[in-house]
């Protein structure tokens, strides 16, 4: 092992390690030097006003987005960059980017295909891997999300709690070492959010390491190791959810709750 890779293994242990990520769409500079760790098993839950540039960083960890400046490390490997520093190719970023398990509002399932493809399609189109194991492995995610007698149905035939519960299926049939969660139940009929809820709180409980941005507001609080709360483009708190809840250190993190709770 050469001595730059032994440096690297040493001082970038987290999952995740966001370093001074900036973006900006025209004149309107949305994230503003963002930077923080994210330990294995830790789970953050990212909140801020609308319009406050969440989905953009979750977009630019998954390199969806490309950052204007900073760098995202997953495991220590720089997302989109080789070794080297030279940009990677498409195939080698799907690779990356399929070790980042994202969940959306609008679920996006494949609308032609059955609950079990839907699972069933990144790991055999994107990872290569074989059917047979693949299958095995989707029943079984399936099944851990509570869809094992849906899975030869169509989405639309499903509730949206049980779309979402797909997504998320979809998600870990990855094996993703972390997973991003953007506002999974806001599109759903405030009667299905929580048995989303419920696969999210597993989730944590078995120790992934997830990022996840809702407005749910006693979830983030139970769920949750660390809340960070943004405003204006920038990370205004990074603390402990009983910290963050209790006594909010700012005032906009004081409006905000005011406004949701
Ligand atoms: P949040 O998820 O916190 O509501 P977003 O990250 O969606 O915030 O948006 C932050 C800002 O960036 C908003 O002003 C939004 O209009 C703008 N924005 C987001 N995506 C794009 C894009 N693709 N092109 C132009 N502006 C965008
Ligand atoms: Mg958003």
């Amino acid at each position: 092992m050469n001595a730059s890779v032994q440096h690297e293994s040493k001082t970038h242990q987290a999952v995740l390690r966001v370093q001074g990520i900036s973006k900006s769409f025209g004149d309107n500079h949305v994230l503003k030097d963002i930077s923080f760790d994210m330990q294995k098993g830790e789970v953050v839950s990212l909140l801020g006003p609308s319009g406050c540039g969440k989905s953009t960083l979750l977009r630019c960890i998954n390199w969806l987005e490309i950052p204007d400046a900073g760098h995202i490390r997953l495991n220590s490997e720089r997302m989109g960059y080789a070794v080297n520093g030279t940009k990677v190719g498409d195939a080698q970023l799907s690779k990356m980017r399929s070790k980042i398990g994202m969940v959306f509002q609008h679920f996006a399932l494949w609308p032609h295909m059955t609950v079990l493809e839907n699972v069933m399609a990144s790991p055999l189109h994107v990872q290569k891997r074989n059917r047979k194991e693949v299958e095995q492995e989707a029943r079984a995610v399936l099944k851990r999300v509570g869809l094992e007698d849906k899975i030869n149905m169509l989405p639309s035939r499903l509730s949206g709690g049980q779309k979402q519960r797909v997504g998320i299926a979809r998600a870990l049939a990855m094996k993703p070492d972390i997973l991003l969660f953007d506002e999974p139940t806001s599109a759903l009929d405030p009667m299905l959010v929580g048995e989303v809820l419920e696969v999210m709180r597993d989730l944590a409980a078995e120790g992934s390491t997830m990022v996840i941005v809702t407005h749910e507001m006693k979830f983030a609080r139970q769920v949750s190791s660390r809340i960070i709360f943004m405003d204006s483009g920038h990370i205004i708190e990074n603390r402990s959810p009983e910290e963050f809840f209790d006594n909010p250190q700012t005032d906009k993190a004081k409006t905000f709750l005011h406004s949701v709770q």
